[in-house]
């Protein structure tokens, strides 16, 4: 059999039977921008849907001898066997392609099991002669092509023009090289999107030199781009610093950074741990604004992964000037800072128009500075309408608190601390601002954590719905692609990350970088992909598994506590039970 691709946009084509596998038939149709008619006496809902809204036109009636020989590409779905075969005896008497459900021996075409990305198709096909082989080949495949393959293909179709303009012929096979060994990491099968100026590289090199293009690649320079990770919730990185992440040399993080590491980053991306830590530094500043000037000076994309904002409390201003200082370009990504993102999810608005009406972003940790407080805490005192955020506040909780009273703020003034906001981990101490240092003691509150005093505080308890979710505390792995489940995962309140298997060095970052509460398992597969990070775990981790076969396994791996699906239920119940709480793991 020979594969095609058929160009089926505004082409007549024909579906005849309306239950499951025809409105499967239909969709695929319409997606490839067919003109699809239904033929089918009792349509499913979905047929009728379509219809209603314009997509495809629906004949309610049977099958009428000799229709088929109107359309270019016909499906045959129905019940009726002999209905079936009259479809297709027909198509082949006017020459038209015709596919029969369940009966290969009629077919005079299949369609592919198809694993896509964007423009990309991959086809895989058996004659029609073992679809459980390819399906699971698919899944196989579906699961390796890690990275961002619609984009780069998508950026792949914009190069080759510009490549046929500008090279000459025997030019062109060597800057196609190019793209591709530049863009696709052969051992992981991922694929990324060239930066703007690598391409126009590569292009005036070619435009330039008439004669073959130098095996070398010609030196771009480095651009180090100073990027805002966000509070903790990987939701909350921007688009931007996805892309910057996505397309890096390099990658210099912080701990704070660690949750919001891309899983699926592609495994030829260099990764540097600064890990800062509140009380130790363990690479210092100085070491670390070195670190990017090399990196820079080495031609290198390098991606600064801060937490938050890099210029809020970052330290993001002095890695900034030492990069201008050194000749090196970089950019700025602000990101979403902690003291405004850990409130908000704590239900506490920093603002309100008839509450606060001002915000100070403050560093608690200054006021235990040696040389004098640049932080006038007796004027912040002072004011009921406005809103303080101290960051560092965990060690200076105390003085800070002593500092307002001795300003003169009422000592029942609402206060909060907030431990790892926005995050899984998310935990809200609440009290007068005289109370909160003994109240935040008493719960163990770790950095991060931020203290909030203000008027809006009081919200918190009407505003949590952030920690209501049925699903709050969880944080669960998957392997990707995850599909619905994560969506209804995330929609309940738990925190999802999703892996590319084999594990990537940033996805096991990740996973280690906040307790996992859980792991979705859906084969055995899937078990034995996870077993060398579940011990890193601890026992708490409960495996989710979708049959016996993957509990089995997951048992024999070592997992102690193993929940599975009962027969055929899916997601769906194990999504529910932990809803219920019923393995007892929502215990903290
Ligand atoms: N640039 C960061 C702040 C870095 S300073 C930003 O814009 O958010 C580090 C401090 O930020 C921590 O000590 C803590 O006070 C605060 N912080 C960062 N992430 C936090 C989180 N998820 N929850 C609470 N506080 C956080």
């Amino acid at each position: 059999m020979l594969p095609v691709m058929l160009d089926l946009r505004d082409r007549a084509c024909l579906v005849v039977g309306g239950g499951e596998v025809g409105v499967r038939k239909a969709e695929g149709l319409l997606e490839a921008g067919a003109l699809v008619t239904v033929v089918a006496p009792s349509p499913a809902a979905a047929v009728e849907a379509l219809a209603a809204c314009g997509r495809l036109r629906l004949e309610r009636r049977p099958y009428r001898a000799g229709e088929a020989a109107g359309y270019r590409l016909v499906f045959t779905a129905t019940d009726s066997a002999e209905t079936n075969r009259r479809v297709a005896a027909d198509a082949e008497a006017a020459g038209i392609w015709a596919n029969v459900a369940d009966e290969p021996e009629l077919c005079t075409f299949h369609v592919p099991a198809r694993v896509r990305r964007g423009a990309l198709q991959i086809a895989i096909a058996s004659n029609g002669e073992a679809p459980f082989a390819v399906r699971r080949l698919r899944q196989l495949l579906d699961r390796r092509l890690a990275g961002d393959w619609a984009a780069w293909i998508a950026a792949a179709a914009r190069f080759r023009p510009r490549v046929r303009a500008l090279a000459a012929p025997a030019q062109r096979e060597a800057l196609f090289d190019r793209f591709f060994a530049a863009t696709v990491d052969p051992d992981s099968l991922t694929a990324r999107v060239p930066a703007p100026e690598e391409e126009a590289a590569w292009l005036a090199n070619a435009a330039a030199v008439k004669a073959p293009v130098p095996t070398d690649p010609p030196r771009r320079p480095g651009f180090v781009s100073l990027v805002g990770a966000g509070p903790g919730d990987p939701g909350l990185l921007t688009v931007r610093a996805r892309r910057r992440l996505m397309t890096a040399d390099a990658v210099v993080f912080d701990r704070l950074a660690e949750p919001v590491l891309p899983p699926d980053l592609p495994a030829r991306v260099e990764l540097h741990s600064v890990g800062k830590e509140a009380g130790h530094h363990p690479v210092p500043q100085g070491e670390i604004n070195a670190l990017l000037v090399r990196l820079g000076l080495e031609g290198k994309r390098v991606v600064r992964l801060k937490g938050g904002d890099p210029y809020v409390f970052g330290r993001g201003g002095e890695e900034a000037e030492d990069l201008r200082a050194a000749g090196v370009p970089f950019e700025v990504v602000p990101g979403v800072t902690a003291g405004i993102a850990a409130p908000a999810c704590a239900g506490i608005p920093v603002t309100s128009r008839d509450e606060a009406v001002r915000v100070t972003l403050v560093t608690a940790h200054e006021s235990t500075r040696v040389d004098g407080s640049f932080v006038h805490w007796d004027q912040l005192a002072h004011d009921p309408h406005a809103t303080i955020v101290a960051y560092m506040a965990v060690s200076s909780l105390k003085q800070v608190s002593a500092n307002l009273l001795a300003g003169g703020m009422d000592p029942e003034f609402p206060a909060a601390m907030i431990e790892r906001g926005t995050t899984s981990a998310q935990r809200v101490v609440r009290a007068p601002i005289r109370e909160l240092p003994a109240a935040a003691e008493a719960a163990g509150i770790q950095p991060p954590a931020l203290l909030v005093v203000g008027p809006t505080v009081h919200h918190a308890e009407s505003l949590a719905a952030f920690t209501r979710r049925p699903l709050f505390g969880e944080r669960l792995a998957l392997a990707a692609p995850a599909g619905d489940v994560r969506d209804a995962l995330e929609e309940a309140g738990a925190e999802v990350v999703e892996a590319p298997l084999p594990l990537t060095p940033a996805a096991r970052i990740v996973l280690r970088a906040l307790p996992l509460t859980g792991c979705l398992l859906r084969s055995p597969a899937d078990a034995v992909a996870f077993a060398d990070e579940r011990p890193a775990w601890g026992d708490r981790v409960v495996a989710w598994c979708l049959d016996a076969e993957t509990a089995d396994s997951a048992r024999a791996l070592g997992w102690g506590r193993v929940v599975e699906a009962s027969a055929d239920a899916g997601w769906g119940a194990l999504v529910a039970a932990m809803g219920r709480g019923d393995e007892g793991h929502r215990d903290r």
